[in-house]
């Protein structure tokens, strides 16, 4: 040890400074022979207790700090939930915990997570909605205890679906828009109630959590658009770039299908906007339930949605196209009065390494498709093929 002081009282170190062993005020007043002197006086005034008090509280925030940075780090929903989990169990187990948040921000729906013994576990919650908790959370942006839920709520149905469930704290995901979801947490399995320490590290790290979802949450919004919950124009070509990339360096092809609603201005003049934007939701709703999980189905403005197919050909492609033509064909709208069907007209291209094309020009290139879609008489696919020159005059998506 490099030590400067040749006297006989030691001198603190900086902590990790002392010979690669980190020095702790705590010992060093232990071992200072002036201060043992009076070792029976600062016992008895409570010192030694008082400093090891302080030495736990330095622990826990490091924990805390250590666990808030790994949480927060996190990228996806599920990752945020495990990290969380984890660092609870840390310090004791609850009967459960449970998370429920919105995935899309304009839309009355959620997603739940449970976990049982740290693992994740379905216990067949009832709850299809968030909105009859933002009335209180708007009140009490904070965590609270059931008893204060079970007096203010007023929504005698959701409350008795909690009793079932007996959750001991329910933890708000307040932000920017609001109420974004929920988290409960049973009581403790072992041992006494919840600690006073004990809630404040549960306030402290879920404060982590709960900003952790939030980031992911915008972010995820952030890719869709708004009205239809699909991905969004921006997101769509990201991961066009990225598709052609992809083919470009293994042996795959893949397929573009650009798609718009035949003679919808016609229809908002005679049924009216609302009426029309029902159509193009329930248009969203079918895309999605006709392709796989890793379609990318986007709205890529107005009418008009675009559909990327990883690893995809030609022929697949087309019966995708017709697949996605047919259930279009025959969508339920639920309106009063019933509306008339909606067709669709599709254009489909597909690239492989040979293409030396980039997103823009794939897209017109499926667009090229569509417009011919559009002049054969509508409600039909066309597959692109290099006798469809690209009319730039006609000026990009249909
Ligand atoms: P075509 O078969 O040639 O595609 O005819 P079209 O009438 O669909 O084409 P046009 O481009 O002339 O009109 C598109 C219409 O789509 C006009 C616009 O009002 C409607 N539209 C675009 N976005 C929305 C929307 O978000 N909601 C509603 N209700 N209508 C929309
Ligand atoms: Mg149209
Ligand atoms: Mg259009």
């Amino acid at each position: 040890m490099n030590n400067h002081n040749q006297g006989n009282t030691p001198m603190p170190e900086n902590p990790g400074q002392a010979g690669g062993k980190e020095s702790n005020p705590a010992d060093e007043i232990y071992s200072d022979p002036k201060i043992l002197e009076h070792y029976a006086l600062l016992e008895e005034i409570g010192i030694f207790t008082r400093i090891d008090k302080l030495n736990k509280q330095i622990r826990n925030y490091h924990d805390l700090v250590t666990g808030g940075l790994d949480i927060i780090n996190r990228t996806s929903l599920d990752a945020i939930m495990d990290a969380a989990v984890f660092r609870i169990s840390d310090h004791f187990l609850p009967s459960f915990i449970t998370f429920l948040w919105k995935p899309i921000q304009t839309r009355d729906e959620i997603t739940i997570k449970s976990y049982q013994n740290y693992r994740p576990a379905d216990l067949g919650i009832k709850l299809h909605s968030i909105v009859p908790f933002e009335a209180f959370f708007e009140r009490h942006p904070k965590p609270v205890n059931f008893p204060l839920l079970n007096a203010e709520l007023g929504d005698q149905n959701v409350l008795d679906i909690l009793k079932r469930l007996n959750p001991e704290i329910i933890i708000p995901i307040v932000g920017g828009f609001g109420l974004y979801g929920i988290i409960l947490m049973g009581h403790k399995m072992l041992g006494d109630d919840f600690s006073t320490e004990e809630i404040i590290f549960i306030e402290q790290l879920m404060a982590f959590v709960t900003q952790a979802i939030m980031n992911c949450l915008n972010y995820q919004h952030s890719l869709r658009d708004v009205k239809t919950g699909l991905y969004n124009h921006g997101f769509f070509i990201h991961r066009l770039s990225e598709e052609i990339s992809r083919t470009r360096r293994s042996n795959i092809t893949s397929s573009v299908i650009v798609l718009d609603v035949d003679k919808f201005k016609n229809f908002n003049d005679a049924f009216g906007h609302l009426a029309g934007d029902k159509v193009l939701e329930a248009l969203a709703i079918t895309l999605k339930q006709t392709v796989r999980s890793e379609d990318i189905p986007s709205r890529f403005g107005g009418e008009e949605f675009t559909m990327l197919l990883p690893d995809t050909g030609n022929e697949a492609a087309w019966s995708v196209s017709e697949r996605l033509r047919n259930a279009v064909a025959m969508m339920k709208v639920p309106w009063d009065p019933p509306l008339p069907q909606v067709t669709i007209s599709l254009g489909i291209f597909s690239f492989n390494q040979q293409e030396q094309l980039n997103a823009e020009q794939v897209i017109q290139r499926a667009d090229a498709a569509l417009y011919i879609s559009k002049q054969g008489g509508r409600n039909r696919s066309t597959a692109w093929n290099p006798g469809m020159n690209y009319d730039k005059s006609f000026g990009g998506v249909l």
